[in-house]
């Protein structure tokens, strides 16, 4: 599964939004930094409304939304990288994690101890990515070190990574993420394999307070200008609102929404913002036994999503029976799209539409 771990320096809200996020107590939030300790793990739902609707149309017993793993990162202080607090267990976890996401503090409040002494989510990004750029050079030296003997030797790949690493270490000496590294196409699976820190795409949540929620406030916009001129993604939220919804029921958090002026949850924001940076997309299956949601990357053609389901799917794929979300919808449901003419019949290079209905049909 695809896997987003939360960053941040201490008590800027991860726990608070973590537990939102799982239901769960499990990470414990208080008004202490490196409260948590050990990486917390939870899965979680991926909200998506076309589901239900699918669900509602096919009369369907059961519904299974799609799952993404969201990781609670011990906190991050300045000097990580030289190993200080929990800089170097920190580091291991997020070497783990396909996406970043990172948790500012864009709220005033005295009663909070900021490890800075101040309110500054800029500053705070920039003190986190430091020591991602610091971890990455050091790392990259000693990669280098370990493969100078493959590499007089020519062994290809080590030639690759060699080059690679060099060219990241390039943009670090410049005081840049390894990610503005222009890669070609060819070099881009051992380019992953690198597992750079600075690679991973960022998603930049901003923490404010609950009067905030709706329109944010000059910290949030500070870091929506940040997050532009990087290319980054950024979401802005109150991680205690977040709390509190998670502790109600559906139509009490409806209500609650309502009067707080927002549209929606914001974890639910959060999530999608979360897909969308993995580059992430959903194929439906869907029967009078379950609707379910199933996620692939962007570009998947039709056998390897099969093999999302099971192995046996993408090995004997002969063909996926597919209808587009909408049709279905619009003409209510299978039968009626099949006598539309609206259920196509798709053969291996077909790459999979964000929210098309599937059936594989396969040699067992
Ligand atoms: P972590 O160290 O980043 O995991 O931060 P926590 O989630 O443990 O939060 C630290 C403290 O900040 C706790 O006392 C939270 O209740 C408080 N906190 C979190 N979000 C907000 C917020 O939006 N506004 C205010 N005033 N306090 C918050």
């Amino acid at each position: 599964g695809f896997k987003t771990g939360i960053v941040g320096l201490p008590n800027v809200g991860k726990s608070t939004l973590f537990n939102a996020l799982t239901k769960t107590a499990a990470a414990q939030a208080a008004n202490f930094p490196f409260c948590t300790i050990e990486p917390n793990v939870g899965d979680v739902a991926v909200p998506d409304a076309r589901l239900d609707k699918l669900a509602q149309i096919a009369e369907s017993k059961q519904i299974i939304p799609a799952r993404m793993t969201f990781v609670d990162i011990a906190g991050l202080v300045k000097g990580a990288s030289q190993g200080e607090g929990l800089g170097n267990q920190f580091l291991a976890n997020i070497r783990e994690c396909d996406a970043i996401a990172h948790v500012l503090r864009c709220f005033e409040d005295d009663d909070v101890t900021h490890v800075e002494g101040r309110v500054n989510p800029v500053e705070d990004a920039e003190v986190i990515e430091t020591e991602l750029m610091l971890a990455d050079m050091e790392s990259i030296e000693k990669r280098l070190q370990n493969i100078v003997r493959k590499v007089r030797g020519g062994d290809k790949e080590a030639v690759q990574q060699e080059r690679l690493l060099r060219a990241a270490q390039a943009v670090l000496e410049e005081g840049k993420p390894a990610r503005t590294v222009d890669v070609a196409e060819d070099d881009q699976k051992a380019w992953e394999m690198l597992q750079l820190l600075t690679t991973k795409p960022i998603l930049y949540v901003c923490n404010v307070a609950e009067d905030e929620a709706a329109e944010g406030n000059a910290h949030s916009d500070a870091v929506a200008k940040m997050a532009a001129e990087q290319g980054a993604a950024s979401v802005v939220i109150s991680a205690r609102i977040e709390e509190e919804i998670s502790q109600l029921e559906a139509d009490e958090a409806e209500m609650f929404l309502g009067e707080m002026g927002l549209e929606e949850a914001g974890l639910d924001r959060l999530i999608r913002a979360g897909y969308q940076l993995l580059g992430l997309q959903t194929y439906f299956t869907v029967g009078p036994k379950e609707a379910r949601a199933w996620t692939i990357a962007q570009g998947t053609g039709a056998p390897a999503a099969a093999g999302v389901i099971h192995g046996d799917f993408e090995r004997g794929f002969i063909r996926a029976e597919t209808i587009a979300y909408a049709d279905y919808v619009e003409l209510g449901g299978e039968q009626p799209a099949k006598e539309a003419g609206k259920m196509r019949a798709e053969g291996k290079g077909y790459v999979v539409k964000d929210g098309d209905v599937m059936h594989f049909l396969f040699n067992a």
